[in-house]
C-alpha cells in the first residue's frame, strides 16, 4: 500500500515509519522538521519504498500532491508538547487546526481512508477516572495557555466526525503518554524524556509539585500498534479510540523507578509549577484511559510494561552522544 505519513520524522511518526516499512510498504513523510529530525528516517533514506519530502501541512499544493497518491494518511503531524504550545500559542493552534483541516480536506477530496492522531489533553482537567472517549471535557480559561492546545485537537476531531458523518473512512486515536526511543531529549513533550536526561548526567530530577499526580505511560510500540489497528479494522471508522495502558504510575514513582534503573546518583528535587510554567498553568492530576472500546472494537491492549519500555528507552538513551538539550 502507498501511506503517506504526516510527522513522520517525530517521535511517534518514525517509529510509526519503521513498522510499516518493515512491513513491505510504499511510504511517504511529510515532516518540516520542527519538531521531528531527519535523523529518525535517514536509515530509510537509501529504500526505493521511502520517500521523504520536508515541508509543512499547511503547504496545501504539496499535502495535494501526496494525498491524491496515498490509500491510507497516518496524519500525526503537530505541534506537541506543553511547553511548545505555551512557548508558540499562535504556531500551535495554525498548525494543529489548520494543517488537520487541510489532510481531512484532501482526504475527503481522493477518499483516503485517514487516522488521525489527537491527544488525552482532550479530557483536560477532567478529575473523571477512568476518562471513557465519551466523557466530558473540563478546561480553564482560554487564558490558560494550556487549553489551546486540547481545544485545537478538540477542533480536528469534530472536524474528521464531520467528514466521517459524509461517509469518509477515518478514524481518531487519543495517544496517552507515549515514551520510547526517539524521545525529544529536551523533555518538551515528555517527563520520561527529562528524567533519564538528568539521571544520566547526574543532574537532580525536577519533581513538580508533590509528584503525586499520575500518568499512564504508554510504550511506543503500543500506541503504534493501536494507531495501526484503527486503519485495518474496518469497524473503527468513524469512533474515536483512548490508546493508552492503563497503569496508573505517579510521578515521584517514576522517578524513583529511573534513579533505579540508570543506577543514578541523582537526587530528587520537588518544584513548583510555576517555575516551569509561569504562574498561569493549570494540572491534570489524574489521567486513566477507559480502554473498554479499544479492546472491544481494536483488540487493542498495551503489553509492555513500563519497567520493559523505560530499559528499551534507556538503551537509546545511551546510545547517543552528547545528551544535548540544544
Ligand atoms: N513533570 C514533572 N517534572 C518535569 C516535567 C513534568 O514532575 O520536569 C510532571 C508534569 O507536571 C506532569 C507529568 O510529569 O504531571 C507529565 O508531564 P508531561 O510533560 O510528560 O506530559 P503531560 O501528561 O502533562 O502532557
Amino acid at each position: 500500500m502507498r501511506i503517506l505519513v504526516t510527522g513522520g520524522a517525530g517521535f511517534i511518526g518514525s517509529n510509526l515509519v519503521d513498522v510499516l516499512m518493515a512491513g513491505g510498504h510504499e511510504i511517504t513523510v511529510i515532516d518540516n522538521l520542527s519538531v521531528g529530525k531527519a535523523s529518525n528516517v535517514e536509515h530509510h533514506l537509501e529504500s526505493e519504498c521511502f520517500h521523504f519530502v520536508n515541508d509543512s501541512i499547511l503547504n496545501v499544493g504539496t499535502l495535494e500532491r501526496l494525498i491524491r497518491q496515498a490509500d491510507v494518511i497516518y496524519h500525526l503531524a503537530a505541534v506537541v508538547g506543553p511547553k511548545y504550545v505555551v512557548e508558540d500559542p499562535l504556531g500551535t493552534i495554525i498548525t494543529n487546526v489548520r494543517g488537520t483541516e487541510n489532510v481531512l480536506e484532501l482526504a475527503f477530496k481522493y477518499w483516503v481512508r485517514t487516522v488521525i492522531a489527537s491527544s488525552s489533553e482532550i479530557y483536560g482537567k477532567s478529575t473523571a477516572v477512568p476518562l471513557s472517549e465519551d466523557d466530558d471535557r473540563v478546561l480553564g480559561s482560554t487564558t490558560v495557555g494550556r487549553w489551546s492546545y486540547s481545544d485545537a485537537k478538540a477542533i480536528d476531531e469534530y472536524f474528521a466526525l464531520a467528514y466521517a458523518k459524509k461517509g469518509l473512512p477515518v478514524s481518531i486515536v487519543r495517544y496517552f503518554n507515549a515514551y520510547g526511543p526517539r524521545l525529544d531529549p529536551r523533555g518538551y513533550g515528555s517527563v520520561i524524556a527529562k528524567f533519564v536526561t538528568q539521571a544520566l548526567r547526574g543532574d537532580p530530577l525536577t519533581v513538580y509539585d508533590d509528584g503525586q499526580q499520575t500518568r499512564c505511560f504508554t510504550y511506543v510500540g503500543d500506541t503504534i500498534r493501536g494507531t495501526m489497528l484503527a486503519v485495518t479494522v474496518k469497524e473503527a471508522a468513524g469512533q474515536v479510540f483512548n490508546i493508552g495502558s492503563n497503569r496508573e504510575t505517579t510521578i515521584l514513582e517514576l522517578a524513583r523507578l529511573i534513579l533505579q534503573l540508570t543506577d543514578s546518583a541523582s537526587e530528587i528535587v520537588h518544584m513548583p509549577y510555576e517555575t516551569a510554567y509561569g504562574p498561569s498553568f493549570e494540572e491534570t492530576r489524574r489521567r486513566v484511559p477507559d480502554v473498554v472500546r479499544s479492546r472491544r472494537v481494536l483488540g487493542f491492549e498495551a503489553e509492555t510494561s513500563l519497567e520493559e519500555g523505560l530499559k528499551k528507552t534507556l538503551e537509546w538513551f545511551r546510545g547517543r552522544e552528547g545528551l544535548d538539550w540544544s
